[in-house]
């Protein structure tokens, strides 16, 4: 479990966490959503023991992470800009990876070339933005990690490497219940793989929510109501649309017990539909900034 209370780190005049909280359980694959210089990076920073915060507290399974070599060698992450030596290949790279970590599964680094091929003997200064963060991939997922870090690790990648990468992380999350963070400054990256998701806007986070505990508490419903019929005042309506005469409701609630109330008023026609992560955070961010709703959505 990855704990952040109160997490505090100023540069000169920025202050780019301002008093952070975040829960990451264990095996969760959690995306860290946020406008650019929400203090993704920085957060993440930290947590690969690269800055040690001003105040609060970061900690791994309870304890802290920094100058922990114990904590750092089961973290593996790929940081925004990707690290190398200018005239280091991509072996180099990899022999450096697994001499740091003891872990460092080499067989499963050649079994991973299948899926994210590149010649070894490139030098890393060569590849593209994309190549580099497949190489990346490569270098991190070998390692073997208890917890992935990920800052925007889709940047750079075509759709189908994108794919590649996340049938992969997904693959080590349920072989190995691996826990991801991922970060990226839009929503929609991430909500086909996330199951929590924390949104964070100027150092601070705005909203954490579990996906299941969010579709829990929202449905999406289309009806069509007999002539004269009214629904129930006692509804939380948080969005309503009409097309023709199907209605079409976001309510917030458990869906058992609103079909129970909607079914009260004998629609012709009823269908409840689950939420996109997307549209949930449509509606759980209604009260929010504008800005930050179409930053990050
Ligand atoms: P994000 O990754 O969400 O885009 P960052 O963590 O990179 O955001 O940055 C958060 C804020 O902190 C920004 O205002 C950025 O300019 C500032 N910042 C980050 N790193 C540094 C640094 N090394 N020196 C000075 N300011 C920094
Ligand atoms: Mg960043």
């Amino acid at each position: 479990m990855i704990e952040a209370r109160n997490l505090v780190k100023s540069f000169e005049q920025t202050r780019a966490l301002d008093g952070l909280t975040l829960t990451v359980p264990d095996g969760a694959v959690y995306g860290l959503v946020g406008p650019n210089g929400a203090g993704k990076s920085t957060l993440i920073r930290h947590l690969t023991g690269i800055y040690r915060q001003d105040e609060g507290e970061l900690l791994i399974n309870g304890e802290p992470v920094y100058e922990n070599p114990a904590v750092k060698k089961t973290i593996a992450g790929i940081p925004d800009e990707i690290p190398y030596w200018s005239q280091a290949t991509v072996d180099d790279m990899m022999r450096f990876y697994a001499s740091v970590y003891p872990g460092f599964d080499r067989p499963y680094y050649e079994n991973l070339g299948k899926a994210l091929e590149l010649d070894g003997k490139r030098m890393m200064r060569k590849l593209s933005k994309g190549q580099q963060k497949m190489a990346a991939f490569r270098f991190a997922l070998a390692q073997r990690p208890d917890i992935l870090v990920l800052d925007e690790p889709l940047d750079g990648l075509d759709p189908v490497n994108r794919r590649t990468v996340w049938g992969l992380i997904l693959g080590d999350v349920a072989e190995r219940g691996t826990s991801v963070l991922v970060s990226s400054h839009n929503l929609r990256e991430l909500e086909d793989v996330c199951d929590h998701v924390g949104i964070m806007n100027r150092g601070k986070m705005l909203l954490e929510r579990s996906l299941s505990e969010l579709q829990e508490n929202m449905v999406k419903i289309q009806l069509v109501l007999p002539d004269g019929a009214e629904l129930p005042e006692s509804l939380n309506v948080l969005h309503e649309g009409q097309t023709g005469r199907v209605r079409q409701l976001i309510l917030r609630g458990r869906a058992e017990e609103l079909s129970a109330e909607i079914a009260a008023c004998e629609p012709l026609f009823m269908d409840m539909l689950p939420l996109t992560l997307e549209e949930i955070f449509i509606y759980e961010l209604g009260g929010m900034e504008h800005e930050i709703k179409s930053l990050v959505l």
